[in-house]
């Protein structure tokens, strides 16, 4: 394989008719019994397709004010239901395929399995909601990428307010939170209305595709084959009963430590006294150290890492119109993954850079599984990945943020882990009492959020910050819009995650082998399957959290 350069990608466009005519040789290939080459042929243009509707979505979150960029997008978001329509047609027409032996050889018994699945989410009949369901998750992104908020004689947007939520002037924290909330509750008719139009829309699709309301359809689309609700549910108690009267403990003694009369919501983001360890320069800095970083934990991460690095695959400084939040995205028909972050001088900056390398390093090393639907994995495997890889890049910190402050930032790091977890579940409660009751009003939503917000994060104290204080601040969780019951998933991982740094504090290399290991797994089996394969416990198996939690709290403590 070529490596090519980021700047020379190009993909062709698909139409309705090109989709439509794809379609119908691939019909007739199957017609005459040619399984293996109408598979190939599929699996070819399936990447392409993914490839160009990759580019076209990074191209706009590049520059969400370039009208070019948003038609391209608004294009493709009108075309793939179209798409999505051929794609579970030929999936149906295979499933039935009568050689079933021939079918599971060629693509593997998880890929039926996923395909099974898929098949039950879509229906012509829901076509049009997708579309109307992509304009509104389109519209919250435009809605948080306008903010313009004037903090410190500077303006600055939602995610540029990070530095100044965790300065350690109590005063310009405090101002930075009344800055984010009084930009929500100035948008929260718009928030409200978006959000319920999500629900009933989601409600809809549900109801027409013969479920009883989103919550098994929304499982189905996020392909979970090998857990349920209940699992997710007893998870969350897991949560609740080992990792809340944790946090509490760690706040309680931060308070102490900090000497304030009470912990309010504005000094949850400092968690170092002598303020948060930040990295030791800008991004070129950072990018420079990352190189040494991952030339010393493994020589396939440390070729790959340069591969990214010089084909231009890194997009990570923050600009005006560049859309907020960091990901991964791949282009399957090449190979190479693209990385996507805003920098702002924080921590945040290593903690996204770090995870999304472990997503990008997954799918590279997945490269060579058969078939499009192998190269990544479910997401809440995936997240096992991206989030073990900020825990193993410990032993090196030093590069990063500097000698004196690499420790600091390890446990800065450990305690951010663990409070997520709250707060983590509780976005997820949150979403399935909100499916479960899709006629609820935006008021209830918000009073459903409040009392979970008790139960999860009982300590939350925000004083005079109104907006959040009566139940808004789920809406500025983006997955809560546009990734409808994905952030269990994340928890899911962090928990995985853990179990690595609890086993390379034993034996880093070991760790890290298992971990390589993993990433070449990539999707070719269910989450609880791949868990196991590298040796970790399922988060659903009973006292999943509990040693972690342990070693967590010893070294807190110490
Ligand atoms: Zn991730």
């Amino acid at each position: 394989m070529t490596v090519p350069r980021f700047a020379d990608l190009a993909f062709p466009t698909p139409t309705r008719e090109s989709l439509a005519a794809d379609h119908a040789a691939l019909d007739a290939g199957l017609d005459a019994g040619a399984l293996g080459d109408t598979l190939a042929t599929w699996d070819r243009q399936r990447r392409d397709y993914e490839s160009w509707a990759s580019l076209v979505h990074l191209r706009f979150s590049q520059d969400t004010t370039s009208a070019e960029a948003k038609a391209a997008r608004e294009y493709a978001d009108a075309l793939s239901p179209e798409a999505t329509g051929h794609e579970i047609a030929l999936k149906r027409r295979l499933l039935a395929w009568p050689d079933r032996a021939a079918l599971e050889s060629a693509l593997g018994p998880h890929t039926l399995r996923l395909w099974e699945t898929d098949v039950t989410t879509f229906d012509p009949v829901i076509a049009g909601d997708l579309e109307e369901e992509a304009k509104l998750t389109a519209r919250y992104t435009e809605l948080m990428a306008s903010a313009k908020l004037a903090i410190r004689g500077t303006t600055t947007n939602l995610s540029g307010l990070a530095p100044y939520a965790e300065d350690p002037d109590r005063g310009t924290r405090h101002e930075a939170e009344s800055l984010r909330w009084s930009f929500f509750a100035e948008h929260g008719e718009e928030l409200d209305a978006i959000y319920d139009a999500l629900v009933r829309l989601r409600h809809g699709m549900a109801r027409k595709l013969g479920y009883e309301n989103y919550l098994p359809l929304g499982y189905r689309r996020l392909r979970r084959t090998d857990y349920d609700a209940a699992d997710v549910a007893r998870y969350r108690d897991q949560v609740a009963e080992h990792v809340v009267p944790l946090v509490a403990r760690l706040l309680e003694a931060r308070r102490q430590r900090f000497g304030w009369d009470r912990l309010r919501a504005w000094d949850e983001a400092l968690i170092d006294p002598e303020g948060n360890p930040a990295p030791i320069g800008d991004h070129d800095t950072l990018v420079a150290a990352a190189r040494t970083m991952f030339d010393r934990m493994d020589p396939r991460l440390a070729s790959f890492y340069r591969l990214m690095e010089e084909g231009g695959f890194l997009d990570m400084r923050n600009r005006p119109g560049k859309a907020g939040g960091g990901f991964c995205t791949s282009f399957p028909s090449v190979g190479v993954p693209f990385i996507f972050a805003n920098f702002n001088g924080t921590h945040h900056d290593i903690g996204v850079f770090t995870h999304e390398m472990g997503h990008a390093f997954q799918n590279w090393e997945s490269r060579n599984l058969p078939g499009i639907d192998q190269l990544w994995p479910t997401m809440e495997a995936a997240e096992i990945h991206s989030m073990s890889l900020e825990f193993l890049t410990y032993p090196h910190m030093a590069l990063l943020v500097g000698e004196g402050a690499a420790e600091r930032f390890r446990r800065m790091h450990l305690e951010t882990a663990l409070a997520f977890l709250p707060y983590g579940v509780c976005v997820d409660h949150f979403q399935h009492e909100v499916y479960a009751r899709p006629e609820a009003t935006p008021a209830e939503r918000h009073a459903i959020w409040q009392r979970l917000e008790r139960r999860y994060m009982p300590w939350t104290d925000y004083g005079d910050l109104e907006y959040p204080a009566k139940g808004g601040r789920w809406q500025a969780k983006q997955h809560i819009y546009n990734s409808p019951l994905y952030y269990i998933d994340y928890t899911l991982a962090q928990c995985c995650a853990m179990q690595f740094w609890v086993k390379a504090r034993q034996d880093a290399p070991a760790a890290l082998a298992d971990y390589v290991a993993l990433c070449g797994r990539g999707g070719g089996a269910p989450f609880q399957e791949l868990v196991r394969s590298a040796g970790l416990i399922s988060p659903f198996a009973p006292d999943a959290l509990k040693d972690v939690v342990r070693e967590a709290e010893g070294v807190l403590a110490a």
